[in-house]
């Protein structure tokens, strides 16, 4: 090979380094104006109850509104946001907003009929000191109670024992928080691990639901950590239900709640008391 040849391609691949390195400057500085200037929503998908295919809550997926781009979903930002710090304001938005949208459906939605909230934290913002005050502050502002809340984290993202975080949860939950461990099966934790700590529910990823009409061996590792959390008093959520096969195996298996585009993809606020209407028989 001619030492130009590698020369060249030193040069190509120090170029692309360089547009990789601009591009996620560019994009850390429109997140920054985004969060200044409040360019976010919330979408909510349903987590439905499997055998009477009634929702039961919802969980908050926030979206970035791009002037120019239009609606962008998180698989684009998050990693930014969370490297910057930016996870920080924008989820501690998230969450205010989330509950203040929890709050407005127990005003309009007839008594003991409202969805719990659940809203995705990141490792992050347990960091920051005062999350959990945070928290309890927005609980009391809304005037949502304890129980219609929801965290979810992701499991990935807890294999490190971070003894101040479980502690930290451990206070959310004697609040009354449900405490859920987002994309189960993606990290290296066990049930066994999880049982001696605060976490009322699993949420199976969807990666496992994918495979599992087609091969055996998923179908057995998502009966197994049914079986297996269950006996350890954790509801299951199974996520990324799309087909009716997925849902019927899972009510086979006695998997309590799952989400997925098959019950509904994430909607806008206003959406979700049609969609309500529509498949609920719920009176709004
Ligand atoms: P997640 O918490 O595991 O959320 C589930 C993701 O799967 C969502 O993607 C949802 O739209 C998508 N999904 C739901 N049902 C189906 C289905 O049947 N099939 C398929 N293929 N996908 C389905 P989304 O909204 O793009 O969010 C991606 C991830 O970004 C979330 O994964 C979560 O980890 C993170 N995220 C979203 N909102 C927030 C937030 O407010 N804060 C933080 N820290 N992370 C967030
Ligand atoms: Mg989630
Ligand atoms: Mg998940
Ligand atoms: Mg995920």
């Amino acid at each position: 090979v001619a030492k130009g040849a590698g020369k060249n391609q030193w040069r190509r691949y120090q170029a692309h380094l360089h547009a990789e390195m601009v591009e996620r400057l560019e994009l850390r500085s429109a997140l920054d104006h985004a969060v200044n200037e409040g360019h976010f929503l919330l979408h909510y998908q349903p987590i439905v109850d499997l055998a009477a295919g009634t929702a039961v809550g919802f969980e908050a997926l926030v979206r970035w509104h791009h002037p120019r781009r239009g609606i962008v979903t998180p698989d684009q930002f998050i990693e930014v946001a969370e490297e910057s710090g930016l996870i920080l304001p924008m989820g501690r938005w998230v969450l205010e907003e989330a509950l203040r949208t929890a709050a407005e459906w127990r005003r309009i939605l007839p008594a003991g009929q409202a969805p719990y909230m659940s809203v995705n934290v990141s490792v992050r913002q347990f960091r920051e000191s005062g999350f959990v005050d945070q928290v309890r502050a927005a609980l009391t502002s809304t005037g949502v109670p304890a129980n219609s809340l929801m965290l979810e984290i992701t499991e990935t993202l807890l294999v490190k024992d971070d003894e101040q975080i479980w502690a930290d949860l451990g206070i959310l939950r004697d609040m009354g928080i449900r405490i859920a461990i987002d994309d189960f099966g993606t990290g290296y934790s066990s049930l066994g691990y999880l049982r001696q700590r605060p976490i009322d529910v699993v949420k199976i990823d969807k990666m496992f639901i994918d495979d599992m009409v087609t091969s055996q061996q998923p179908m057995a590792l998502v009966s197994g950590i049914v079986n297996l959390a269950q006996s350890q008093g954790l509801v299951v959520v199974a996520e990324g239900i799309e087909q009716p096969a997925h849902r019927d195996l899972l009510v086979k298996m006695g998997c309590p709640l799952g989400q997925g585009y098959l019950f509904s993809s994430p909607l806008g606020p206003t959406e979700v008391l049609a969609w309500l209407r529509n498949t609920q028989s719920v009176a709004v």
